[in-house]
């Protein structure tokens, strides 16, 4: 007997086989249990969530001899049929093909001839999108007036895609991606019937890198299952390249406590592993958002990437950082992914930008800054090492290069962290700082991080909230309108008196000088920047807005299940979002 992969053994047979789509489940066995089944279904969703499964299960259940039933038998010719793919009756049409065009005219000559067997026709047509024209036109006056006895299940996992005309017809379904404990659920059931050993970690991580999609997880664990190990962490990151949580942890560790010497090892280790340093820095993007919503969001355990039960762990580790240190990372994360891919050597510049998000810990410079001169940074010596080197480095070679990296990343950082020194300072603080900021908080986060990292200090009759001569963005932010209001309502309440306020940066005493030609620049910067991947990166509104599109959250129809989570994420952070739409 040939090989059958580990997806095709355990794709589902029933409806209680299917994982994580519930919804659709009840609702495809209520329409067949109360006689309501329709002609045309649209399933829609990201691969590998089981659409085309469903779509089998449910022409078994409709073609069962016990049937229409919920539980269609398994046994029966119509039954054994279908798992085996040779039903005369199940018809399924690859639309992505070339053939496409010739099968749906074929369809519709042949539609109306009575099913061989069963009950009825049914017509499966995946990846419908991919259809011409001229197939959508011939497949609509089917869909107009179809014969009693022929249902269609349509699959895509571009809906949006599919023409109005063909979508009005169906009744829609859409299908999720599977969560991380479902996915890991899934997988620990298959490995302990099939005899594969494995620690739970290392299901979780499979899973993770499966990304929502159960083909993909068991697939993923049958090419790493075949080298006939015990799956650990350890193997599965050697062979996939996914970064162990306990490597994620301790290098969120290390930015916590500045401990750069502690930090390159780890970064090192994972990238000769073979992890990509974008991949690094996406996943470490995951990790913070997941200290976060630990932090602040303890109700939203199941947005975690990684994983509900990490949650206690998440949440000790987030002790480390205040709330908006975090924000900062993960800000400064989002520009570093987009800004990552343009950078000539991606393992340096990820090494510069570890360096300065270790020092901005203190000096919490302006994030454009950081990265735009990180990139700069690793251009100038990208260029500098190209002319040194040959393009292929050899194994022993390399290893000289990341330590000269980052020594380069040190240097790169010393200046900042003596800037750290002239940073706030506590011995001006007036007495109703703590107030201040707490009441400020309750209104908004944004503003109280930016309040914060200010030098105050208080004359008894105004607030005077000092930046070092380089924090434009901080300035900036707290000169605008809303801010100012915000600030003058809120040391009202707290003060009980009208105390103006004024925001300076350092050696620059004077607020009422024009805004220098700077600022600009620094505003420009992470819009061009950000632009390429903030498709995927839902911003808090700390950062500088762009100039790319804005649009209100509730606008637009996010089709990007990972897009989604993340919009969905931030929104649980930072009460609302900013998203840039940047079309490649
Ligand atoms: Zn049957």
């Amino acid at each position: 007997m040939s090989y059958l992969s580990l997806y095709r053994q355990w794709r589902p047979q029933t409806f209680e086989d299917i994982v994580g789509q519930d919804h659709i489940v009840r609702t495809l066995k209520n329409a067949i249990a109360n006689g309501r089944v329709v002609h045309a279904y649209m399933f829609s969703g990201p691969r590998g969530t089981g659409k085309t499964s469903t779509a089998k299960v449910f022409a078994k259940a409709l073609n069962c001899v016990e049937g229409p039933t919920v539980k269609p038998c398994g046994k029966c010719t119509s039954c054994v049929a279908v798992k085996e793919g040779n039903a005369l009756d199940v018809i399924e049409i690859d639309a992505a093909s070339n053939r496409g065009i010739d099968e749906i005219r074929d369809l519709r000559d042949k539609v109306r001839f009575t099913p061989a067997q069963g009950r009825y026709k049914v017509y499966i047509i995946d990846e419908v999108h991919m259809l011409t024209m001229e197939a959508f036109n011939a497949l609509l006056k089917t869909l107009e007036e179809p014969p009693s006895h022929a249902i269609f299940v349509l699959a895509t996992t571009e809906a949006n895609r599919v023409p109005a005309t063909i979508l009005s017809r169906c009744q829609r379904f859409d299908f999720n991606r599977l969560n991380l404990a479902q996915l890991t659920k899934h997988l620990t059931k298959v490995a302990d019937q099939m005899g594969i050993e494995y620690e739970k970690d290392a299901l979780n991580l499979l899973a993770r890198k499966a990304e929502g999609s159960a083909r993909d997880a068991l697939g993923l664990m049958e090419q790493v299952s075949a080298l006939g190990e015990k799956l650990t962490p350890k193997l599965i990151s050697d062979m996939l390249g996914a970064t162990e949580f306990e490597r994620l942890e301790g290098i969120a560790a290390a930015i916590a406590s500045s401990d750069i010497t502690g930090l390159f090892p780890l970064v090192t280790d994972t990238l000769m592993s073979g992890t990509d340093p974008r991949q690094l820095l996406g996943e470490m993007g995951e990790h913070f958002m997941d200290l976060m919503l630990a932090k602040d969001c303890p109700a939203r355990k199941d947005l975690l990437h990684s994983g509900e039960e990490r949650f206690d762990q998440l949440k000790k580790a987030a002790e480390a950082f205040d709330r908006a240190r975090l924000q900062e990372i993960v800000s400064l994360i989002g520009v570093g992914l987009s800004e990552i891919g343009k950078a000539p050597n991606t393992r340096l510049a990820l090494e510069l930008f570890l360096a300065r998000l270790v020092s901005a810990g203190n000096a919490s410079q302006s994030l454009s800054a950081a990265m735009s001169e990180t990139v700069s940074a690793s251009h100038s010596a990208a260029v500098s090492r190209a002319s040194a080197h040959d393009v292929t480095v050899k194994a022993a070679e390399k290893k000289e290069v990341a330590k000269t990296d980052r020594k380069e990343a040190v240097a790169q950082a010393a200046p900042v962290v003596e800037k750290a020194a002239e940073g706030p300072q506590k011995a001006d603080v007036p007495p109703f700082w703590g107030q201040l900021l707490d009441e400020l908080r309750l209104r908004s986060i944004r503003v109280e991080a930016l309040v914060r990292q200010s030098k105050p200090s208080f004359d008894g009759t105004t607030l005077i909230l000092e930046y070092p001569s380089n924090w434009f963005f901080h300035h900036q932010k707290m000169q605008e309108e809303p801010n100012q209001n915000l600030m003058k309502e809120v040391l009202k309440a707290v003060t009980g008196n009208e105390v103006a306020y004024k925001c300076v940066l350092l050696g620059d005493g004077d607020k009422d000088k024009p805004e220098k030609e700077k600022p600009a620049e620094e505003k420009e910067k992470p819009s061009r920047g950000a632009a390429k991947k903030t498709k995927q990166v839902a911003k808090p509104r700390t950062e500088e807005g762009g100039k790319a599109e804005e649009v209100g959250f509730d606008e637009i129809e996010i089709e990007d299940e990972k897009v989604k989570k993340s919009v969905e994420m931030a929104k649980a952070l930072f009460g609302e979002v900013e998203i840039k739409i940047v079309e490649d």
